[in-house]
């Protein structure tokens, strides 16, 4: 009989996502048939790279024997689920960003660089179950080797752990190895996420609005809600109620909070109410750490996951809701490279593994409030505090023309005063770091500049120096002016340092606790803080906006917020709603428990329409009258945007650049145009000059055809002193 040859099958192409800033997927062959979403090891110019398998390539588009073999294959199945490889896959379409970075930003560090997908744990196990007389001999001499192999008869497996509290020494460990008689082996480790203890009867009873909102949510469908409550009006309480229904129904719940949200104070809430172990996935954890919790969020073996922005494309192997909360907050939205939205992912996921999406705020962004009166998102309304607290009060303190300083004035420290003597804590706002924002010469009026950024340099008392808060540069104080060598340098306004000396001063028998992120540089001072500020001594908390962020202190009943006039003025069209945000969040700090709240604002701008409605404390009027603004400009929501950003290391480099794209552009349609180019407000920032092009559309559809356009001459046309990116649904246009 003659031997039929053994044929070898045809090699195999696959389009393989890599870690690599360039448009698309990259061909590789395999000999045999791959499941798409296993992560490879290919080389690529020079390297060794990890890239997913995401498609099956029919038509290679380079010679079939130019293209190179993938190198290993590390995983055997794959390693995101159907939805969030799919949820990368759309957003690396819908923000044009490319597929590669777009997974690298969704899996952890370890995972990208090639770890197991599941936690393994390292145990001792017999190299044969059943043990010979020959084994038995071999160890008659030692008592000790006798009896951890008797142990391990018993047990099958011993963990390191087991092992170490049993205090096995290592010699006796491996005199087993070394006779052939036990060996290690991983294992994938199995915890059920065991109960930590039985939870406690809340002893909340939900109010009529609370059980309202929570008998709304559909479980067992997607629909993205839109939570509006007053501040304080109990959206924990309504988010703990639907997770508890979601944990019963043996699913997991995913809960997005603002950065500065998510301490330990958070976690702890949630392991008490729930008796369960909770995990917390955010950008500095610890690289273990942050895979450990992702390998149990996705294995099932956690059932609550609370993290920051990227947690949105946490994998989960029973999803059940998505929380998305302080949605309003810019954290969720990414502001360099891939420029993702975490809220808008939320609602796209939700509807691709068919599960309710919770995005909640006392202050909605006007795109959510606009999906609403589209019918897009369902509302669900808390209109009164949940502990029968009456809302807070607002009022305006004019600044004198001829102040300089955002400081209170005499009512404003009596008011203080009052407040301390009582007993309760003051919270002031003041949205700027450093000691004073402006280094000034009363001589010849010389200011101090960042050279490598449009912007003024902060003084800083502590580190004694001068900050560039946009590029981090540092500088010595100057004893002298460096423009007419006179010692006539002044600190000019103030910032929260200043501020803080000044409330030490005048009111030396009570802390001043100072919030802004050169104070909370350490997680744990921030934690700390929050617990003073919680057990509810008598201070003076002051800070920037990380001040306002979601916390609950019962005790403050007075808040201060130190002139934010600025954002009234902006020539940014958002500054105006994210003051307004800024103010009710600060403002609804106050008051929050039996105590009623006030709420002082010191202003140049009392007679501003917008600030008198604000001041009612009514977020949805004024919100309407900022829609309606929108509308007329036709500007976001009622548009759709988009921006092309450029930078070089040369004046007007970036701009000449746009120019020619814009050059070659042909507008798609008559929905869209693109204006520009224009340097934003800080044309130079870090040494770069900045230019950038706004595409406005009236759908989405036409924008994107026309970023697409100008995505792929950019791609085809590159120059080495220029870099570029794409940000869709910009919300930092200046
Ligand atoms: P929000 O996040 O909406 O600003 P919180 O969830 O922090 O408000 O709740 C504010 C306060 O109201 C908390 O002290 C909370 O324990 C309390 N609270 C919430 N729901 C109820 C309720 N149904 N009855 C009494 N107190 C409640
Ligand atoms: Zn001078
Ligand atoms: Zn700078």
């Amino acid at each position: 009989m003659a031997m039929t040859p053994t044929k070898s099958p045809a090699p195999k192409f696959y389009n393989i996502a890599l870690p690599v800033p360039l448009q698309g997927t990259f061909e590789y062959r395999h000999p045999t048939s791959l499941q798409i979403g296993l992560r490879v090891k290919v080389p690529f110019s020079g390297r060794e790279l990890i890239g997913i398998v995401v498609s099956h390539c029919k038509q290679p588009s380079t010679a079939p024997q130019k293209i190179k073999s993938i190198l290993s294959i590390i995983d055997s199945e794959p390693v995101l689920p159907q939805a969030i490889f799919d949820l990368c896959l759309w957003s690396a379409q819908y923000y044009l960003h490319p597929i590669g970075e777009v997974f690298a930003a969704a899996l952890p560090g370890k995972i990208k660089q090639g770890a197991a997908l599941h936690q393994t744990i390292r145990t001792l196990v017999l190299t044969s179950p059943e043990l010979d007389s020959i084994a038995e001999e071999t160890v008659k001499r030692s008592p000790k080797q006798r009896a951890l192999l008797g142990a391990l008869v018993e047990r099958t497996a011993l963990s390191r752990d087991e092992l170490n509290q049993a205090e096995w020494s290592s010699a006796v460990i491996k005199a087993l190895i070394d006779k052939g008689l036990a060996r290690w082996q991983d294992k994938i480790e199995v915890n059920p996420g065991q109960p930590l203890h039985n939870p406690p009867n809340s002893a909340i009873q939900p109010t009529l609005e609370q059980q309202l909102a929570i008998d709304s949510v559909a479980l067992q469908e997607h629909k993205t809600y839109l939570l509006y409550g007053v501040t304080g009006s109990g959206k924990t309480e309504v988010y703990l109620r639907l997770i508890d229904q979601v944990l019963r129904a043996g699913r997991q719940a995913l809960i997005l909070v603002p950065e500065i949200a998510l301490t330990p104070q958070t976690l702890t809430r949630f392991e008490y109410r729930f008796g369960r172990p909770v995990v917390a996935l955010h950008s500095n954890l610890p690289d273990q750490k942050r895979s450990e919790h992702w390998r149990r969020a996705r294995s099932g073996q956690a059932p609550i996951i609370i993290g920051t922005r990227s947690a949105i494309f946490t994998p989960l192997a029973r999803p059940g809701i998505i929380i998305v909360d302080e949605e309003h907050d810019s954290s969720y939205k990414q502001q360099d490279g891939f420029h993702y939205s975490a809220r808008d992912l939320a609602s796209v996921r939700g509807v691709a593994e068919n599960i309710p999406v919770i995005l909640g705020s006392a202050t909605p962004s006007l795109e959510s409030l606009h999906n609403v009166t589209t019918g897009k998102y369902t509302q669900l309304l808390l209109e009164s505090r949940a502990n029968g607290a009456a809302r807070e009060r607002y009022e305006v303190f004019p600044i004198p023309d001829n102040q300089k300083e955002a400081l209170p004035d005499n009512r404003l420290f009596d008011a203080i005063a009052a407040t301390l003597n009582r007993g309760e804590q003051v919270l002031v706002m003041r949205n700027r770091r450093g000691y004073a924002p402006v280094l000034f010469c009363s001589n010849c009026r010389w200011i101090a500049q960042c050279n490598a950024c449009d912007a003024r340099l902060t003084v800083h008392k502590q580190t004694a120096g001068l900050k560039c808060h946009h590029c981090g540069q540092q500088h010595p104080i100057p004893n002298r002016c460096p423009a007419c060598q006179q010692s006539s340098l002044l600190p000019v306004g103030d910032g929260t340092q200043r501020l803080q000396e000044t409330f030490q001063n005048r009111f030396p028998g009570y802390p001043v606790i100072r919030i802004d992120s050169d104070s909370t540089q350490q997680r744990a001072a921030l934690t700390q803080m929050i617990d003073t500020i919680q057990q509810g001594q008598p201070s003076i908390l002051l800070g920037t906006q990380l001040i306002a962020k979601g916390h609950h202190f019962p005790n403050v009943t007075l808040a201060i917020i130190l002139e934010i006039d600025q954002g009234f003025l902006s020539a940014d069209f958002r500054a105006i709603e994210r003051t307004a945000q800024l103010i009710l969040q600060t403002g609804g700090r106050s008051g929050r428990e039996t105590l009623p709240g006030k709420v002082y604002l010191s202003s140049r701008l009392q007679a501003l329409p917008e600030l008198r409605a604000l001041i009612k404390n009514d977020y949805l009027a004024f919100s309407k009258s900022l829609m309606a603004q929108r509308e007329t400009y036709q500007l976001p929501p009622f548009t759709y945007q988009g921006l092309v950003r450029a930078d070089a290391r040369q004046p007007q480099q970036a701009d000449q650049f746009l120019q020619q794209l814009l050059g070659q552009y042909q507008a798609p349609d008559t929905d869209c145009e693109v204006l520009g180019p224009t340097s934003p407000l800080m044309e130079q920032r870090a040494g770069w000059y900045r230019s950038q092009l706004l595409v406005s559309a009236k759908t989405r559809q036409s924008r994107h055809r026309a970023l697409q356009q100008l995505r792929d001459y950019l791609t085809r046309h590159r120059q080495p002193a220029v870099r570029w990116s794409i940000d869709v649904d910009p919300v930092d246009l200046f």
